[in-house]
């Protein structure tokens, strides 16, 4: 039987690496939906290439363009006021959940509902939402898959591992294009250097978390959230090659690590085929020494990285402050894309909204639904914007 996927961002860099791994064995997967928010271009060409059973486009001024040009297709359209939930009735096999941003977080819930298993590679939506993800996860029986690739590491590196099995667990990082540079240099960088990563091809918001590491600081705390070791467990270290994903020091002396090349389409297959038990295998090359013998890791430079001393306020200072510092982080990056804050004001401003007097009252509220997620995020995005516009 065919496997029924849907993949939530589908014209984005992780939806696109799905549907190329698909390609590949079209005969064994039926694609039951994409969706997207802008770029309906690519959505319809999508829904044509993969006689795609349903699509959904987010921006509403799209949806008659979509519409049109699939009128003559078996596809339905769907618009942004549609709930995801209603457009199946059993459950899918697999969906990838690859929107960016805490936009995506709805969409994943609604997901869940209808997903065996869903992968999920929007870390936003884990830092802030987990806590709703979660329950909906166990009510519907939802098998998670992280794809972000060091999680993906760490399940493959720890499955049937304890807490008290684990001394360590390293989440490592390239470092990004301003490793070398001139610490003063920054202060004047401009979004296409910002978004030029050394060695992932990413969208356009994860490569400027990438750079100024802010990208790490919300992987610690998605791990903590998706995995039960103990918080203090985590260390991140540069590794410019980005070879090795994530090292796990365990108690018996034993080191170990996951190494594979910077390719995304790695973990998403092996969470498309080895869900279900089923073996990913694929021709590989034979291990190049040469990759070997340049491996290098280093400490962080916290002054050149500051952002990564929000670790610890993020994970001490109530349960929603990770979606404050994500809701600001957002809002900050699109500015500096807009070329209206420079790089370095993103994690000066993301420290300030810690001072903010009702900082506090919005950080330990407890998220019992989405509807408190939104609040807070709302007040943060409000509050970051206010900090800005002068
Ligand atoms: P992209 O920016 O390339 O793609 C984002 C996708 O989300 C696009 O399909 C986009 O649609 C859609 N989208 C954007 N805004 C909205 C919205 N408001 N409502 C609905 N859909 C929306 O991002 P990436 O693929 O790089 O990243 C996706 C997620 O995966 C992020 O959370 C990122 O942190 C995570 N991730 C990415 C990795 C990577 O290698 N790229 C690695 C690990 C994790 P449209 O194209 O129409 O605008």
């Amino acid at each position: 039987m065919k496997k029924k996927i849907a993949i939530l961002g589908s014209t984005g860099s992780i939806g696109k690496s799905t549907l190329e791994v698909i390609k590949k064995d079209k005969k064994n997967f039926d694609v039951v939906l994409l969706t997207a928010n802008n770029n309906y271009k690519k959505l319809i060409q999508q829904a044509k290439e993969f006689k795609v059973k349903n699509v959904l486009i987010k921006n509403n001024s799209f949806y008659s363009k979509v519409k049109n040009s699939l009128k003559k297709t078996k596809t339905k359209v769907f618009s942004a006021e549609t709930n995801l939930g209603s457009i199946f009735s059993g459950k899918l096999d697999y969906t990838m959940s690859a929107i960016v941003g805490v936009a995506g977080l709805q969409p994943t819930v609604d997901a869940i509902k209808f997903s065996k298993t869903i992968a999920i590679a929007n870390k936003e939506t884990i830092i802030c939402g987990w806590e709703i993800l979660s329950k909906h996860l166990k009510k519907h029986k939802t098998k998670m898959l992280p794809i972000d690739s060091e999680h993906f590491s760490i399940l493959e590196l720890t499955k049937n591992v304890n807490n008290e099995a684990i001394d360590e667990i390293i989440i490592t990082a390239s470092g990004g294009p301003f490793l070398n540079i001139p610490k003063k240099k920054m202060i004047n960088v401009k979004p296409e250097e910002a978004t030029k990563h050394p060695n992932w091809k990413m969208g356009k918001k994860i490569s400027v978390d990438s750079a100024n590491l802010m990208n790490k600081v919300f992987e610690v705390i998605e791990a903590t959230k998706i995995f039960n070791f103990n918080k203090k467990k985590y260390r991140i270290v540069i590794h410019p090659q980005s070879y090795v994903h994530s090292i796990v020091r365990f108690r018996n002396g034993l080191i170990k690590m996951i190494l594979y090349n910077t390719d995304m389409k790695i973990p998403i297959s092996n969470t498309l085929y080895s869900y279900k038990g089923e073996n990913y295998q694929k021709k590989t090359k034979m291990i190049d020494t040469n990759t070997l013998n340049k491996m290098t890791f280093l400490n962080v430079d916290t002054k050149r990285f500051p952002s990564l001393k929000l670790i610890d306020k993020c994970l001490n200072s109530g349960r929603l402050t990770p979606t404050i510092v994500n809701a600001s982080n957002e809002v900050l990056v699109d500015l500096f894309l807009a070329k209206k804050i420079g790089f370095l004001d993103i994690v000066k401003t993301i420290n300030k909204i810690f001072k903010d007097k009702e900082f506090k009252k919005y950080a330990k509220r407890n998220p019992r639904s989405l509807k408190d997620v939104e609040m807070v995020d709302n007040w943060a995005r409000l509050k970051t914007l206010s900090m800005c516009v002068r």
